[in-house]
Parts: C-alpha cells; structure tokens; sequence
C-alpha cells in the first residue's frame, strides 16, 4: 500500500477529527471518501474484479459484497 501525503493546510483538520472520534487519520480520510462517493460528490469511476476470474465486477461504494457475472458467484470484500 502507497503511503499518502497532506498537504499541512488541511491536516490540523484531519487530526482534530480523528482526535474527536477517537480514530487514525487514515479511517478518518477512508470515512470521508465513503461519504463522497456514496453521495456523489465525486464520481465512482473505477470498478473492482472478480477474485477467481479477474471479471469486472458491479460495486457500490460501501457495499461488502458483489455479484459476479460471469463466474455466477457472489464475492465477499474484507473490511481491512
Ligand atoms: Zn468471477
């Protein structure tokens, strides 16, 4: 996994939010995208794959699980 940089200007924030709820930095940014993606503040462009046959699979943000198409199986995404 690539590390992520902020930028300083927004980081008291990210840090103050984290401290309020008791979470990392990183589950704060992870709870963020999830909200903006879920309400379409930004697009969800990418789609994820099918872990036994590579297959695209439809995803909605949030979601723990997909159908896939083409191998007819349910796959399950791990919360990490
Ligand atoms: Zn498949």
């Amino acid at each position: 996994m690539s590390s992520v940089e902020i930028k300083p200007d927004v980081m008291p924030y990210l840090c103050q939010k984290a401290e309020e709820e008791g979470k990392s930095i990183t589950e704060v940014l992870d709870e963020l995208l999830r909200l903006m993606l879920a309400h379409g503040y930004i697009e969800q462009t990418f789609n994820l794959r099918c872990r036994s046959c590579k297959h695209e699979i439809g995803y909605q943000i949030n979601d723990y699980k997909a159908y896939c198409e083409y191998c007819e199986s349910i796959v399950f995404f791990d919360k990490c």
